[in-house]
């Protein structure tokens, strides 16, 4: 049992894909293992996007990580990671391999890096329906189809061509249909837009909102942009050096957070703000794992620091129906 995150489990989400239950990541360093993910609980339900939330180091990428199998080497887990019920952190590497893919597929930040630049789109697209040994036909028309389907324009031409020959914009969309050839239950979207300018971001959230929706899909979403959340998220999960900080509907959530850092993160964002339009830029530096302060690590650049913060971990609580809090004051935060 992980002392630091004693969370209880929700129990309004039974529907849930997926359930991480204590969550742990540890990763190997020069000075030993260095816990990454600390205990870290959330649900993704069917037919939900759940924002995966937090500055760099806060251990969302690895928690994304945990969940499609692609860990760095070295890396020890424990707690649970439940998959329609099957513990994804016990089963055999096969099973494994089939999960990813078939029933959770990974859109990536940087399409140019994941896609192969030596293949076609279409052969890339088309490459998990080729292993299932489906027609060279069938193949053909269902990447026709996908590329179609997530807005490739003129589909039957352009699989020809190789992700060079795509914009940004383009090969964000082809890589979305390779997630989607496999016919997946969850889709696991890692920045998907960070590396796309402000206009093609908004079309790309809007695709996959919609692909989303129209699918039924539950979306895994980790951004650390909180404008990204806003846009798509029904729920969000913010992390802070490892854990869970919050998490609840995003709307109550962005609107009416009950942690500090959540309001800190809020604030920092003029477009998320709803007083003023100006930003508070976030004071200090994010904690790391690797230094992880005691107590709530969160006290160095806690404006309501108390004794008790940095001494004692916070632990995860329902402080309302549906929204939680690892703060020790969160009903103090809920009523400002
Ligand atoms: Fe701030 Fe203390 Fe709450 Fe941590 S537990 S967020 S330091 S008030």
């Amino acid at each position: 049992m992980i002392d630091s995150q004693l969370s209880e489990r929700s129990p309004a989400l039974t529907d849930a894909q997926l359930q991480a239950d204590e969550l742990v990541v540890d990763l190997p360093g020069p000075r030993g293992p260095v816990r990454v993910v600390d205990g870290v609980s959330f649900d993704v339900p069917a037919g939900t996007t759940v924002g995966l939330i937090g500055e760099s180091g806060s251990g969302k990428t690895m928690t994304a990580l945990a969940v499609i199998g692609l860990l760095p080497e070295g890396a020890e887990t424990g707690g649970e990671l439940r998959w329609q019920g099957e513990d994804l952190l016990r089963v055999s590497d096969e099973r494994r391999r089939r999960v990813r893919g078939h029933e959770i597929s990974m859109i990536f930040q940087d399409p140019l890096a994941a896609l192969n630049p030596s293949l076609t789109i279409g052969r890339q697209v088309g490459e998990i329906l080729r292993r299932d040994g489906r027609s060279r036909a069938d193949v053909r028309s269902t990447v026709i189809d996908l590329l179609d389907r997530v807005g490739v324009p003129e589909p039957a031409q352009r699989m020809n061509n190789y992700p060079h020959e795509f914009s940004g914009g383009l090969r964000q969309r082809a890589m979305i249909a390779l997630a989607l050839a496999g016919s997946p239950s969850l889709l696991l979207a890692d920045e998907p837009t960070t590396a796309l300018d402000v206009t093609v971001q908004a079309r790309i959230l809007r695709l996959l909102r919609s692909i989303q929706q129209e699918e039924g899909l539950a979306m895994l979403l980790v951004s650390h942009d909180l404008r990204v959340i806003a846009h798509v998220a029904d729920q969000v999960v913010v992390m802070y050096a490892g854990r869970v900080a919050e998490r609840g509907p995003a709307a109550e959530v962005l609107r009416r957070a009950a942690h500090p850092y959540t309001r800190a993160l809020v604030a920092s964002v003029p477009a998320v703000r709803t007083r003023t339009a100006l930003a508070d830029p976030l004071p200090g530096a994010p904690a790391t794992p690797a230094n992880r302060p005691s107590g709530c690590a969160f006290h160095p650049r806690c404006p309501r620091a108390q004794d008790r913060c940095r001494t004692e971990v916070p632990l995860t609580r329902e402080v309302a129906p549906g929204r939680w809090s690892a703060c020790h004051f969160a009903e103090e935060v809920l009523d400002v």
